[in-house]
């Protein structure tokens, strides 16, 4: 009763506005415990070679245990979520268990339908791509991540990076809004070592009106741009998903200069309005001050002090509190 009760009103944030299509309440064909498909050990070259260097200097160390209990909730939280069909998208993302490697006409590498442009980014685990589809012509960000490689990375006492991508995975299959970037396909072949996330292009650039202080947005851009982060925030939040990592490199702006909220790399998923976390694996500077302080704090809040952080950027074009080191960074958030 109370699962008919929980199809018909949509997920707990929705309730009913996006309505899952039935097909989508198919429970997932899993073997050995949650996302177990993904870990497939294989063998395989990387055209474009993936490296992984979580160590960059903007995150905190994820070593502590303490993340576990987390970490597992969110899983179970998602699958459960998956199995009792509340999941609010129109569109499930396309699973695909086949990987092509070829060429085209131009010599430019192929991953089954998608034609390799250039490089757009490089993150913690792998690395971002722009391909152009040759089904639909429309470019496609793909995430690219080494399976091997990942499964070698620990985070913590239990955990692998690959992990960290299952849940960001499991995460985005669930989210469907305008101010979030959106997962179109999963290509993950138990044959090869490669893992792509298949993302919409956003390819817009931050605009700087050129008004006030050097890199500030101007006050129409802010305002505009602040409405969007909140929005697509305020849909995580109605869904208990925290963030974890709100900062304009991860804030994406479309050609019509809308903001679109991506990267879920560090995001986690709640039950319900219980949101307490136990330790930041943000970037420090927009690390809310009770992260630094007390055992836990409220991931919610801490997503909204992001905001706030990344709003001060915006008008002023730096950072509130920045210091030399790590600790005077810290510090000066103490204050
Ligand atoms: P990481 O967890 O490694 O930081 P991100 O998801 O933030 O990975 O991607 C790294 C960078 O790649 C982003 O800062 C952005 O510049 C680029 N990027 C990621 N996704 C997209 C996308 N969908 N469209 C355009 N660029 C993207
Ligand atoms: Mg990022």
């Amino acid at each position: 009763m109370q699962l008919i009760m929980q199809r018909d009103m949509g997920c707990c944030g929705c309730f009913g506005f996006l309505r899952k299509p039935q097909r989508s309440l198919i429970p997932l064909k899993r073997s050995g415990g949650p996302f177990q498909d993904f870990l497939l050990p294989q063998d395989m070259d990387d055209p474009d070679g993936i490296f992984y260097n979580r160590d960059n200097g903007n995150n905190h160390s994820d070593s502590d245990c303490g993340s576990q209990h987390f970490v597992k909730r969110s899983e179970e939280i998602l699958l459960w979520r998956f199995h009792n069909g509340l999941i609010c998208r129109e569109v499930p993302v396309k699973e695909t268990r086949r990987v092509i490697l070829s060429e085209d006409d131009n010599g430019d590498k192929m991953i089954n339908e998608y034609v390799r442009q250039c490089k757009i980014g490089s993150g913690s685990y792998g690395k971002v791509v722009l391909y152009r589809s040759t089904e639909d012509g429309k470019q496609y960000a793909i995430k690219i991540f080494h399976k091997s490689h990942l499964l070698k990375l620990h985070v913590a006492p239990y955990e692998t990076a690959m992990n960290d991508v299952l849940r960001e995975v499991a995460i985005m299959k669930m989210l469907d809004h305008p101010n979030i970037v959106n997962l179109i396909e999963v290509i993950d072949d138990p044959n090869t070592d490669n893992f792509y996330m298949v993302l919409e292009y956003v390819e817009g650039k931050w605009i700087f009106e050129g008004s006030g202080a050097a890199d500030c947005l101007g006050e129409s851009t802010t305002r505009r741009y602040l409405r969007d982060i909140v929005a697509g925030l305020m849909h995580l939040h109605s869904h208990n998903v925290i963030h974890g990592d709100i900062k304009p490199d991860n804030l994406l702006v479309t050609k019509s200069n809308n903001v679109k909220i991506g990267d879920f790399s560090v995001s986690q998923v709640f039950e319900d309005d219980n949101d307490m976390l136990r330790r930041s694996p943000g970037t420090p500077v927009f690390t809310a001050p009770e992260c630094c302080l007390d055992v836990t704090y409220h991931g919610k809040a801490a997503d909204t002090w992001a905001v706030g952080v990344t709003l001060y950027c915006m008008v002023f074009g730096r950072y509130p509190f920045l210091g030399d080191t790590l600790q005077d960074t810290y510090d000066k958030l103490l204050m």
